[in-house]
């Protein structure tokens, strides 16, 4: 069978300007770039690890664009499936921090760049050598892209490759009045592995229409698409996992956090990391609650490490790092 070495991640890429605090001395409030977007993020974190990590999605032809695709090729991130559009810029998102650290956001999109990728986009080849595409609900939010996103998820099954969602759901990027549940169901269900955060699975179990609607409510339906491992991740507390046959549970390591930014996606980073690394077959490592908390642990581990760091992709660990937590 052929290697499939390959993390590709499809989708959001944008910058983060983050507002920093006005200086003691009265100096003005300054912003400060980072290069982001849940699925660049994730590539960044695998690229760090030593994997082979490819960004899949379009950028502006603008300078913030050039910003994101030398971030992406300075992480080691592949961009060869990255196209280039001068139809619409580069998304920016503008992020504060509140009194209690909780981040708000700002988003300049839409039209933004990585909306506008097309099915006809994808590389005939694209997945050809992937083991797991990795997608978000970022790029559901309008039809042509969530229609493409959809394409994507279905071409990587069809070439052989696993599929993971994170729902990271982000009301804010969605049209006014408009209920992102039925195309955030529609790409859970061609999805294999899914991560949720707790919010997250509070708001699926509600779009079930079902008054008491339960966690295992809201598992029942997601076994009743291609989910096959399920995973909700709740920042320093405990993540659960779940499969059709069992379930457990992943204990956060402890670190001193300084920064939560994008500890979801550096964890999804090492979990699909290692899995593709190891050449795992999913069906099998399934069957083995061991090798799924094995996996799920690599995943933990290096979320954490992302937040003892500030940033997104300078904060990703390297393989080191990582392996030294775990033998902890
Ligand atoms: P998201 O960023 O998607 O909300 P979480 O904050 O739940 O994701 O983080 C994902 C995983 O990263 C957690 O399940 C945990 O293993 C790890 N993690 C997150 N925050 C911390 C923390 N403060 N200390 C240790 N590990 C953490």
């Amino acid at each position: 069978s052929q290697a499939r070495p390959w993390v590709a991640c499809f989708g959001e890429a944008l910058i983060d300007f983050l507002a920093e605090p006005p200086g003691a001395d009265g100096t003005p409030r300054r912003f400060a770039e980072y290069a982001g977007g849940a699925p660049a993020n994730v590539a960044a974190a695998v690229a760090r690890l030593g994997g082979r990590a490819r960004f899949v999605g379009m950028l502006g032809t603008d300078m913030f664009g050039d910003f994101l695709f030398d971030a992406l090729a300075g992480m080691g991130v592949d961009t060869r499936d990255i196209v280039r559009t001068d139809a619409a810029p580069t998304a920016l998102a503008f992020v504060s921090l509140d009194a209690d650290g909780e981040r708000s956001f700002s988003f300049r999109r839409p039209p933004a760049a990585d909306l506008l990728f097309r099915e006809s986009d994808l590389r005939a080849d694209a997945f050809d050598d992937v083991a797991v595409l990795h997608v978000c609900s970022n790029s559901l939010t309008e039809s042509g892209i969530a229609a493409a996103t959809l394409a994507a998820m279905r071409r990587a099954r069809a070439a052989g490759a696993r599929v993971s969602m994170d729902v990271n759901l982000r009301p804010s990027l969605w049209p006014a009045g408009s209920d992102p549940a039925p195309r955030v169901w529609a790409a859970l269900d061609e999805a294999e592995i899914v991560k949720l955060c707790d919010g997250e699975a509070c708001f699926l179990r509600h779009s079930l229409h079902d008054d008491d609607a339960s966690e295992a409510a809201l598992l029942e339906r997601l076994w009743q698409g291609r989910a096959q491992l399920v995973l909700v991740t709740d920042g320093a507390r405990p993540l659960r996992w779940f499969t059709r046959q069992a379930r457990g549970e992943v204990s956060a390591f402890r670190v001193r956090a300084v920064d939560t930014t994008a500890a979801g996606d550096a964890f999804m980073g090492g979990l699909l990391h290692a899995f593709a690394r190891q050449e795992l077959d999913l069906g099998a490592l399934l069957e083995t609650p061991a090798s799924i908390q094995a996996l799920v642990r690599s995943g933990a581990a290096c979320g954490a490490l992302a937040t003892t760091r500030h940033g997104a992709f300078a904060a990703m660990p390297g393989a080191d790092a990582l392996n030294e937590l775990l033998q902890r």
